[in-house]
């Protein structure tokens, strides 16, 4: 039965569904059997991208970051998931979307038996923007290259965008995110799945709805693809 207390698992109860059957040791070990296959070849290219944004000043957000925030996960699972940029605790750890809004962030990913081993979590430009303004669109333009070089080496086979910023991106559009989510749209000839971004959920629940909704169309997606992938290159 769903957890009610939880405001994510309270928000999906209240849409009529009682039961979502969700092994956590499932998710657990299937994260790590795809953690041993990924090849080291990805791996060292991811790494070598790595340093070239840590060493990156194209831009005056790399004057006031205090960590960059490179991107978590498995980058051979096939699921890129794209959010906007660092907040204050993103850019503290390093890590993306460690904030209130990346733990409901994990929530939403179980609900569909993910967990952040079976994706990779990136952002449009990955220095914290000063007082967690949205990144300008030269910012994005600048560090957006790095987010380019991140889906070549990485080859996902589904890209899921968290809010506007994201979607207009990587969609190339000025559109609304009420009028592009809910639907796959395309980057090159991988499918993108829009949804709204988590901190939006945080300040207007009635988007929770929408967001499982999306959910769902995205897990159907995986389903038939096979995804996340199972079977990396091995050991090289
Ligand atoms: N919001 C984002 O878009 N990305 C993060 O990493 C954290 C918050």
């Amino acid at each position: 039965m769903l957890k009610a207390a939880d405001p994510f698992w309270a928000a999906v109860e209240s849409y009529g569904v009682n039961q979502v059957f969700v092994l956590t040791e499932w998710v657990a070990e299937k994260a790590q059997d795809i953690q041993q296959k990924t090849p080291k070849g990805v791996i060292s290219e991811m790494n070598e991208l790595r340093e070239s944004v840590a060493g990156c000043r194209k831009c005056s957000l790399g004057a006031t970051r205090k960590n960059i925030v490179f991107g978590e996960g498995n980058p051979e699972a096939g699921i890129l998931v794209i959010g906007e940029g660092p907040g204050a605790t993103e850019d503290e750890t390093g890590i993306p979307f460690t904030g209130r809004s990346g733990k409901l962030l994990d929530k939403i990913f179980l609900s569909i038996g993910l967990n952040r081993k079976l994706l990779f979590i990136a952002n449009i430009v990955k220095c914290r923007p000063p007082n967690n303004r949205t990144p300008s669109s030269a910012e994005a333009e600048i560090c957006g290259k790095f987010l380019t070089r991140q889906i070549e080496i990485m080859k996902p086979e589904v890209i899921l965008t968290l809010g506007a910023s994201a979607a207009r991106y990587i969609l190339n559009t000025k559109m609304g995110i009420g009028a592009l989510r809910g639907d796959f749209h395309s980057y090159g000839d991988i499918p993108v799945m829009v949804t709204y971004h988590p901190a939006a959920l945080l300040r207007s629940p009635a988007l929770k709805r929408p967001v499982w909704e999306d959910m769902k169309k995205l897990k159907v997606f995986l389903d038939k693809a096979c995804l996340p992938r199972t079977t990396g290159g091995g050991e090289e």
